[in-house]
């Protein structure tokens, strides 16, 4: 259900700074090959969580639940490009990604305890980590040199619809 007093959120961790180089390079390289649309740069994240369409007086609570969450020390490992069906003739989405290391697996254990607690609609169906490079692309499966991402807090995030693709705006920066 949208409407004016509802945000499409969800909860995910932006690219460490020193990362987000060699992924849009990855992306560029991926684009030559299998096409589709390349995501902008602004826009790669890894979702941890994602809850929808969700009444905006739950903001507030969210970003005070995700203050208390602690910084891991822990690392993920992208070690992999492959693809996603979308049923959508128009073809595949693109990733970056590799298995849920056990710090990734324990942050994420923890954030969805806690969305439980505070009584947060959200889609429980498995984690799968990745990172979206590409959309409406040919398929793609190999291994690559890995890169490695360390662990941060989470951000919560709006989705918003643009004409020219959805837009992520952070919430609860200063
Ligand atoms: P669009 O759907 O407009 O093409 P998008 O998928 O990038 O664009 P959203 O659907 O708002 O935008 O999704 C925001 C983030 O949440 C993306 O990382 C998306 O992959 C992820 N996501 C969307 N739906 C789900 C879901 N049901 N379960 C898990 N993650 C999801
Ligand atoms: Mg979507």
């Amino acid at each position: 259900m949208a409407g004016p007093d509802m945000q499409r959120l969800f909860i995910a961790l932006a690219p460490p700074p020193m990362l987000l180089p060699s992924l849009v390079t990855l992306r560029d390289q991926l684009h030559a090959e299998v096409g589709g649309r390349a995501m902008p740069a602004a826009n790669l994240h890894l979702t941890l969580a994602f809850l929808g369409e969700t009444p905006a007086a739950q903001v507030p609570v969210l970003l005070a639940r995700l203050a208390t969450l602690s910084r891991h020390r822990a690392h993920w490992r992208i070690d992999r490009v492959g693809s996603f069906k979308t049923g959508s003739p128009k073809g595949c989405i693109v990733w970056a990604g590799g298995p849920a290391s056990a710090g990734l697996t324990e942050l994420v254990g923890t954030l969805w305890q806690a969305l439980r607690e505070d009584g947060m609609a959200f889609d429980a169906k498995p984690f799968v980590p990745h990172v979206t490079l590409l959309r409406a692309a040919g398929s793609v499966a190999r291994t690559m040199p890995p890169l490695i991402w360390p662990l941060a807090v989470p951000q919560l995030y709006a989705s918003i619809a643009t004409a020219q693709g959805p837009r992520y705006a952070r919430l609860g920066d200063p």
